[in-house]
């Protein structure tokens, strides 16, 4: 029985209570990457799997453990979305949209799926905001993914996040770095987990990504993808970075992040919360993206994008005391004795909603005393009450429930509401 009103494991509700904070920062996000040019793209929450194990890259933790597979009942098998880029991907080639105005620029507010042990800012259904920029290969695309990505967090009031920027360069540095990494590696064959040794056999720059404590100590050591960079890439990213400077965005060089999905070249970055006990909080993450959409059969396409993630950027701002905007109160309540003084009630809330006006009036059959506890509850601004004198007279008084205070109101279409 318990299955029937306990959430799965790994989900959460969002109650009303919360829904506004959710609302707001929500709204915030797309609004600010909208006046970067970027307007909002709505993806299926399930796609074809091989969508997912074809783009994330089927080394990574999201396609090896994490995602939600099923067969459906037509025995095909899909996954529900473990992230957004794919998913944007194959809907910006499936529409042509690669083959328009260029850059394209799109933003995206998602929930995803992970099958992950849930815990500390870990959940299996999670919230993602995003953007994705295509068809721009230059340095300037880059600094305007960071300058939005730090613009959204300051919008929000965490301007105390930090950016963490890295290149993982071209398929021509990573190989060159690759055989450095096996090389490094390769003395710590001993101590690294099964999951790194066969990452250092199929994709070595994985290892780099472990969450495994003893595996990231020996990690910490390893060769720096920074010194492995082409001159082209060096070049780009050197300009990536005086372009930051130029706009006063601040950010840090973390030559160790390579993100959890295969798809980055060049540029990738982590926005970083640490709060006061240390604790490394990662709010988002992204970078570009040069062969994503050729793997997927399209035109060699450059994209470059990243991703917040909602719970977490909600649990920081809670944490560094950042400012939400007040839930909008019930204006006025309608109390009424009497049936013919319910339905003016109703009469007159249905007015002033019209107006644009929150009002409410009783729905339960409630004595005078328990509507006033109930309008109490609510928060109510103003309160009329609506006895038989009152409706006789078309007019009552509205009480402020502030400062008490009482002024005449009318109870017909003149009625008036501060
Ligand atoms: P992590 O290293 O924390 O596992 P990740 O590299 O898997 O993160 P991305 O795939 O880049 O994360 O997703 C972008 C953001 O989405 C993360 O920075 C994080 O804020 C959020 N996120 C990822 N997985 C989860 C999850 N299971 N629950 C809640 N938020 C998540
Ligand atoms: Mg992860």
């Amino acid at each position: 029985m318990a299955y029937l009103t306990t959430a799965p494991r790994g989900t959460k509700d969002i109650l009303p209570s919360e829904s506004g904070r959710w609302q707001y920062l929500e709204s915030t996000l797309l609004r600010t990457a909208a006046r970067y040019g970027f307007r909002e793209i709505r993806i299926p929450t399930f796609e074809h799997t091989e969508l997912f194990s074809r783009s994330v890259g089927d080394t990574t933790d999201v396609v090896q453990k994490e995602m939600y597979t099923f067969t459906d009942k037509g025995d095909r098998s899909v996954t529900l979305r473990p992230e957004g880029t794919a998913g944007v991907a194959r809907a910006a080639l499936e529409h042509g949209l690669l083959g328009d105005a260029l850059p394209l620029k799109v933003s995206y507010n998602i929930t995803c799926f992970r099958y992950e042990k849930p815990g500390s800012g870990r959940y299996r259904e999670f919230h993602q905001f995003g953007v994705e920029l295509y068809g721009a290969a230059s340095p300037a695309a880059d600094s305007e993914i960071l300058a939005l990505a730090y613009h959204c967090l300051k919008e929000v009031g965490l301007g105390s996040v930090v950016l963490e920027i890295n290149s993982l360069g071209c398929r021509e540095c990573r190989k060159r770095y690759t055989q450095a990494l096996i090389q490094y590696f390769d003395r710590y064959r001993g101590q690294l987990c099964g999951t790194c040794l066969e990452r250092l056999e199929k994709n070595p720059l994985r290892v780099l990504d472990c969450k495994n404590p003893e595996d990231q100590r020996i990690a910490a050591g390893a060769p720096s993808i920074l010194d492995y960079l082409c001159d082209n890439c060096q070049e780009h990213f050197r300009e990536v970075q005086a372009r930051l400077t130029e706009a006063g965005i601040p950010y840090r060089v973390e030559p160790t992040i390579v993100r959890g999905l295969d798809y980055y070249t060049r540029t990738v970055f982590e926005m970083v919360h640490t709060s006061p006990n240390g604790e490394r909080v990662v709010c988002g993450g992204g970078g570009r993206y040069g062969g994503l959409i050729e793997e997927l059969g399209g035109n060699p396409t450059e994209g470059i994008g990243f991703a917040m993630g909602l719970e977490r950027l909600l649990a920081t701002m809670t944490a560094e005391g950042c400012g939400f905007p007040p839930e909008e109160p019930c204006q006025v309540y309608l109390a009424s004795m009497g049936e013919s003084a319910g339905v003016r009630a109703f009469r007159l809330a249905s007015l002033l909603r019209e107006r644009g006006i929150s009002a409410q009036c009783d729905l339960m059959g409630r004595s005078l005393k328990a509507q006033m506890k109930y309008a109490n509850k609510l928060k109510a601004r103003y309160v009329v009450v609506i006895g038989e004198d009152e409706l006789q007279k078309g007019e009552g008084l509205l009480k402020s429930m502030d400062t008490g205070e009482t002024t005449p109101v009318r109870l017909d279409e003149g009625i008036q509401i501060p």
